[in-house]
């Protein structure tokens, strides 16, 4: 039986720190890593796909499955939005012998590191600085200046958790990076995990 049956990766970073690439980087070198799909109660962005980035859910509906325990953490992200973790779809991907990666927020991932201890790895993307964030969101040219103040205020509080981690990985070489977080994951999973 493999050694990496009903463990979980746990990524965390802020806006900007380049955690979605190093993400998308592990999915595609690491066929046995299986995106965790996420509840949430935003609505869906552009091309975003109910089942595919996250499941969307009414208010209502998310508030029922909080009543019936069906979360294994949840967070108001942002104020009245809700993001989950669902207990279901971890068993969905356990249940194909594959490891969820768990895209999250600082705090939901704190929440998942409590309660599955050494079974997850929690890893904390560290943008190499908060000038480097600022640049970075400055050149996606999606924000404004008032979005982007508050995305570095909350940029640096979470950061402030980053100690809470398993491990940091700097992204200041994108490459390097994404070496690196694969190598933890490696070491985590066993060389099993790679084949
Ligand atoms: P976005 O709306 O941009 O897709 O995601 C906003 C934030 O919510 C990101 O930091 C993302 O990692 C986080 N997030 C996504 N899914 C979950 C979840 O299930 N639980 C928690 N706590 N945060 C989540």
């Amino acid at each position: 039986m493999s050694t990496s049956l009903q463990k979980v990766i746990i990524l965390a970073a802020p806006s900007g720190a380049g955690k979605t690439t190093i993400t998308q980087y592990l999915l595609k070198r690491f066929p046995r890593l299986a995106f965790s799909i996420s509840a949430t109660t935003r609505a869906p962005r552009g091309a975003e796909q109910d089942g595919v980035e996250y499941h969307f859910l009414s208010l209502a509906k998310f508030e029922g499955l909080i009543h019936e325990n069906a979360f294994l953490e949840y967070e108001q992200v942002y104020e009245g939005v809700y993001y989950g973790t669902l207990k279901s779809e971890l068993a969905r991907i356990w249940a194909l012998g594959k490891v969820p990666v768990l895209d999250i927020d600082v705090k939901g991932a704190i929440q998942v590191q409590q309660q599955l201890g050494d079974k997850s790895l929690s890893v904390f993307i560290m943008p190499p600085s908060v000038e480097t964030l600022k640049e970075r969101l400055l050149n996606r040219q999606t924000e404004t200046e008032e979005s982007i103040k508050t995305r570095i205020d909350k940029a640096e509080y979470e950061i402030s958790f980053s100690n809470q981690f398993n491990v940091i990985v700097k992204n200041e070489i994108l490459e390097t990076a994404c070496a690196a977080a694969a190598d933890v994951l490696i070491d985590f999973l066993g060389p099993d995990f790679t084949k």
